[in-house]
């Protein structure tokens, strides 16, 4: 491709709109153009490194035995309403009407077409296990789109989806997708590590999620220091600490003028944070929902959603706690009427808390749990913290920030029960199929390859995703012998397979360094008449500093070896 013709232009400014190095670096590079908040087109680079991340993709996926097909954009709204995960995307799926007023959705994902599919096409036991893929546009309505290509709200992504008669196979279908995305993630340079994850709206039991980890990461990932513990932390879990009180007190009211919050309240009856309890309010789908934790630790909301079910959920503003007729800085589980109750396992981990009392100004001791009130839920809502044990070691654990580049989940037979997808087993019963779902998308790759492979000059490709390999930068002027050497070099490394981005532009030496260094070519092939006097050129490494003279002599072969390094 000859740079003097290539559609797309490059910048020298920062883009003011642009948060992350990932986001500037793919605007200044001409790679992507905004459309809408959170929509994006792509011009020839950006296409071609997405293309060849989609072509690393589909080799692994093949490998692994899957079949690709592709399924449509638009699905009738009614396959979500029968599995229940429209009220589960909520806002985030987008919905619209045809001229019939059918109401349609824009698939997020395509768990229920899928299945469709596969309930008029699988009878028996011997059509499964089966696994099947797609690579294609889903459209999800983010409230917050950020980051450039991190978070948009239309976007490429790999689905696949797995059916197998039983959980073992499952299970062995889950390890292979395992597998075949950490060959993905190292043929694209890009070191990802698993974690646990929150299965989200997708539901299902287990899930994991791939991240590669960086600073500018909008995931925050709790891992133990001690073993292979690793969780996101919407899903992390740390040991809560035994609060050793003695046995239960009677409750007694006492008095604490001016103390409000936890750190007030602990500090004028001198006790630590962890032996109180306080409560924390939310409005779940307009209702208040009243939440009960260890004075000294957080709610996770993520995790309290789950018990919730909530298609909105925020914290109350301090207006509704008051109209509901809650008394703030002295609200108490203990006596309270009228409000789901939903406490976190803490309440459990110690003995003669103090509490509220409903009463301003008012708490009260030796608060224990279950004698002195009731939660209609019980369950783990707590955010596990750097410093906290490890559930797995008793290590400590620490964070770090990553950008999730893949997300799998063991589904179950939850959708395929909900749609009726099932097959008869080798006794003639019917069961429903078992499912996985295995997720990745390819913007976000894209993004998490930049944001792990820049310096301040622009983009470093890794060999596998470069747009193109080579950057030949003549520096001539019209007519010159570099002229000529440089078209037929042009022409002898195409020849011998080579990608080559041809900056036959006039113009000066620094402005072509510069736009080599932030398109990121991996090699650099300058030819000059200073190279020429000694019959060679000089090969610069976009990862590397110094420069080296090749001879002009077979340089297709030497740079095939030097590829294959
Ligand atoms: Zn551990």
């Amino acid at each position: 491709m000859r740079l003097s013709k290539l559609f797309g232009k490059t910048q020298r400014e920062v883009p003011a709109e642009a948060e992350t190095d990932s986001h500037q670096l793919l605007l200044r590079a001409g790679m992507i153009h905004q459309v809408a908040a959170g929509v994006y087109s792509y011009l020839p680079l950006g296409w071609r490194a997405l293309k060849k991340i989609a072509a690393i993709i589909r080799d692994e996926m093949d490998k692994a035995g899957g079949q690709e097909l592709t399924m449509p954009v638009l699905q009738p709204l009614e396959l979500w309403q029968a599995t229940g995960r429209d009220k589960a995307f909520g806002k985030g799926l987008f919905t619209l009407s045809d001229r019939r007023e059918r109401k349609l959705a824009l698939g997020p994902t395509h768990e229920e077409v899928v299945t469709e599919l596969v309930k008029y096409n699988v009878q028996s036991y011997r059509d499964l296990p089966l696994l099947l893929y797609q690579i294609q546009n889903k459209f999800r309505d983010e409230p917050r789109p950020r980051g450039g290509l991190i978070r948009v709200r239309e976007f490429l992504m790999k689905d696949l989806y797995s059916f197998d008669v039983d959980e073992a196979g499952l299970d062995k279908n889950y390890a292979i997708m395992l597998q075949s995305y950490q060959n993905i993630y190292d043929r694209c340079g890009l070191p990802a590590i698993v974690v646990e994850a929150d299965s989200g709206a997708i539901g299902g039991k287990d899930s994991h999620e791939f991240m590669v980890v960086v600073e500018s990461g909008e995931d925050e990932i709790i891992y133990c220091q001690g073993c292979h513990y690793a969780a996101n932390a919407e899903k992390a879990v740390s040991v809560k600490e035994k609060i050793d009180n003695g046995k239960p007190l009677p409750v007694e009211e006492v008095a604490t003028p001016g103390a409000g919050s936890i750190e007030e309240v602990a500090n004028f009856l001198k006790v630590p944070q962890s032996h109180t309890l306080k409560a924390v309010f939310y409005i779940a789908d307009g209702k208040l929902a009243f939440v009960v934790i260890r004075g000294d630790l957080g709610v996770n909301e993520i995790k309290l959603n789950n018990q919730l079910k909530a298609s909105e959920l925020r914290m109350a503003t301090e207006d509704e706690v008051i109209e509901a007729g809650i008394v703030a800085g002295a609200a108490s589980p203990v006596g309270i009427k009228g409000f789901t109750v939903i406490a976190d396992d803490s309440v459990n981990s110690g003995t003669n808390f103090v509490a509220g009392a409903n009463k301003p100004e008012t708490h009260l001791k030796n608060v224990n749990y279950p004698r002195d009130f009731k939660a209609d839920i019980v369950a783990d809502i707590a955010q596990a913290r750097p410093g906290d044990k490890c559930p797995e070691c008793g290590g400590e654990l620490a964070a770090t920030r990553g950008i999730e580049v893949g997300h799998v989940f063991k589904l179950g037979t939850f959708l395929s029960e909900k749609l009726g997808a099932l097959f008869i087993d080798e006794k003639g019963v019917s069961k429903p199929i078992v499912m996985g779902c295995y997720g990745i998308g390819l913007d976000r790759l894209l993004a998490a390859a930049i944001e792990r492979h820049h310096d301040e000059k622009g983009v470093i490709w890794p060999l596998t995703l470069a747009p193109y390999q080579v950057y030949l930068c003549p520096l001539y002027k019209e007519g010159s012998r570099v002229e000529e050497v440089a078209e037929k070099l042009y022409a002898e490394l195409e020849e011998a397979g080579f990608e080559v981005l041809f900056d036959d532009r006039q113009e000066s030496p620094g402005v072509k360094f510069n736009d080599a260094d932030l398109l990121g070519i991996p090699l650099r092939l300058t030819v000059s008449p200073r190279t020429l006097d000694k019959n060679s050129v000089e090969l610069k490494k976009r990862s590397e500093k110094e420069a080296q003279l090749l001879p002009l002599e077979g340089i297709a072969k030497r740079l095939k070896a030097l590829i294959s390094d």
